[in-house]
């Protein structure tokens, strides 16, 4: 599944789009089309794994999903989702889920809990975890509502950062550490951005699908955690269970 700095390439790389009209459109899509056809596309955003196509009264939302994958200028040997065309080229979305929103983006969506967004709160973020105690952390930065844009290897990857492990109790954690967690997620997102869109995200990896420990050489573990029974990868010598 993408995660968040993926799709801010997507909305990236749609820019040439932005202030064009939509002069043809189809898909296997179950959304009102029509309603698009000439339609100038105001702006492109994007909140945690969604892509939103922002329309004067309405938006279109796109979720890649497990398998969703998209192509510009360019095709796929089967049939797109959705294919839009502007005057300049176009975009097929293929295997999403695509929705139609009513009025504007932000009655929507709260920028302020996606991550990689300049709006990013990181004290509501700290006030939602205290709001569930209970929880393990890998559950945590998973919660979308809260940490939106994370997905598993960017939980892996900060938790390994701040030595913590991922079994931990929120409410264990003591807060000057819950606040430098809070901090890895946003920064180590802007490094998977910046080591994804130079091919490099892989070698990069500290943690996630790594065999030993890249700070103290012993084996790491790999086990499904939390109720979410997401994968994770930690040391159990290097990573403190709170
Ligand atoms: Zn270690």
């Amino acid at each position: 599944m993408p995660e968040g700095p993926s799709i801010i390439i997507l909305r990236e790389s749609l820019d040439q789009f932005k202030g064009k009209q939509i002069i043809s459109i189809t898909g296997n899509s179950k959304i009102n089309q029509s309603r698009l056809l000439n339609k100038q596309v105001l702006d492109f955003k994007s909140w945690g794994k969604h892509l939103l196509i922002c329309f004067d009264d309405f938006t279109v939302k796109i979720h890649l999903l497990m398998f969703g994958s998209y192509t510009i200028n360019d095709q796929k040997d089967r049939d797109p989702r959705l294919l839009l065309s502007f005057i300049n080229g176009y975009v097929n979305f293929y295997s999403c889920s695509v929705k139609i929103l009513e009025g504007y983006v932000d009655m929507h969506y709260d920028f302020s809990s996606d991550v990689m967004s300049d709006s990013w709160d990181q004290v509501k973020a700290l006030a939602k975890l205290k709001d569930i105690p209970n929880t393990m952390i890998c559950d945590a930065l998973l919660e979308q509502d809260i940490f939106a844009g994370v997905g598993n290897i960017i939980k892996n990857e900060a938790l390994f950062r701040v030595k913590v492990h991922p079994e931990s109790t929120v409410a264990n954690i003591p807060i000057p550490l819950l606040q430098e967690t809070i901090s890895e997620a946003r920064n180590y997102s802007f490094d998977f951005l910046k080591w994804r869109k130079e091919f490099v995200l892989k070698k990069h990896y500290q943690i996630y699908n790594q065999k030993l420990c890249h700070n103290c050489n012993s084996p790491i573990t790999r086990k499904n955690t939390g109720v979410k029974n997401r994968r994770s990868f930690f040391c159990p010598n290097c990573q403190k269970k709170y």
